[in-house]
């Protein structure tokens, strides 16, 4: 019987090495590399990508290696269009401590058609593995020049540990504002049971679609660093399909909130799709004090 080869490279295998790798596995990407043998020092190719994940693997597994830079920016300083702020990602799916039902749309996995935005995802959840990999973050956090960070795009908190990792280094910088969405719930409750003191400059907004239960989302709640609820809420296709949620000034938003308001089915603020273009003074609702207790919702795309 012919024997088909594996997929070059697919969200399966995506998930397969990345898995891997971060448990300091390199066989699959090994393998991998062994089926591809070509254009490896081609950037931006899978195979490039896979070979330095590789390399960054050895780097942090290697006592005796000092690594004096990682291999892909730990921080996309530029942001985006959408998001025009500085921005960390890690391994969606692998790190996210919390997730349910979330897992079936989740927007990261979109991300993987692209060998680096991948990488840098994966790149960044073995980094935060080890005591070699989380000096580059904490150093290259030391770097940062933008005011605002968006702390996990892609990607959550993983373990109580990495939490504290991260509220920690925040202290270090407080005229950085930094923000984000998580569903790590059980880590959040478990530092504060601890007395944790959280950092003053950083905000969270719970994300709809965890495996937790509404006991839970009392208790995060009442944290000093949560803001409130984004919540994701089904809407007529047509809206996602034109576009018409990606920007305030789109035609056909005035349409979509509406639609967005009628699903969540109480009041909430329509998330604007530009974070840059969020609120008239140029502040962002989803960081903003300004906005605590306030639902924010988007339509699910
Ligand atoms: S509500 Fe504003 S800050 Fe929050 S995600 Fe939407 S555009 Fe960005």
């Amino acid at each position: 019987m012919k024997v088909k080869p594996e997929a070059r490279m697919n969200q399966t295998r995506c998930m397969k090495i990345a898995a891997d790798l971060i448990k300091g596995d390199t066989d699959s990407a090994a393998l991998f590399l062994a089926e591809n043998p070509t254009s490896i020092d081609k950037n931006g190719t899978w195979e490039n990508v896979v070979a330095k994940l590789c390399y960054t693997a050895k780097l942090i597994t290697d006592s005796r290696a000092t690594i004096v830079q990682p291999v892909f920016a730990v921080f996309n300083e530029a942001g985006n269009v959408k998001l025009p702020f500085a921005a960390f990602s890690s391994m969606a799916i692998i790190d996210c401590a919390g997730y349910g039902e979330c897992g079936k749309w989740c927007y990261s996995k979109t991300a993987w058609r692209h060998p680096n935005a991948w990488g840098r995802q994966v790149a960044n959840s073995m980094l935060l593995r080890s005591e070699a990999g989380r000096k580059l973050v904490t150093e290259a956090f030391h770097k940062l020049k933008s005011p605002i960070l968006r702390l996990y795009v892609d990607g959550d908190f993983h373990s109580r540990e990495n939490l504290q990792f991260w509220m920690d280094l925040i202290k270090t910088r407080p005229e950085i504002q930094v923000y984000g969405y998580s569903k790590s719930w059980v880590e959040f409750i478990a530092l504060k049971l601890a007395g944790y003191e959280w950092p003053a400059n950083y905000t969270l907004n719970l994300s709809s679609g965890s495996r937790h239960d509404d006991t839970l989302r009392q208790i995060m709640a009442t944290l000093p660093v949560t803001r409130g609820e984004f919540i994701a809420v089904p809407v007529a296709r047509h809206h996602m399909t034109s576009k018409a949620y990606q920007s305030k000034r789109n035609d056909g938003f005035a349409e979509y909130s509406k639609n967005v308001r009628q699903s969540a089915g109480k009041r909430v603020f329509v998330c604007a799709g530009k974070c840059g273009d969020c609120l008239p003074d140029g502040t962002h609702a989803c960081g903003s004090r300004r906005f605590d207790g306030v639902t924010i919702a988007i339509g699910v795309h």
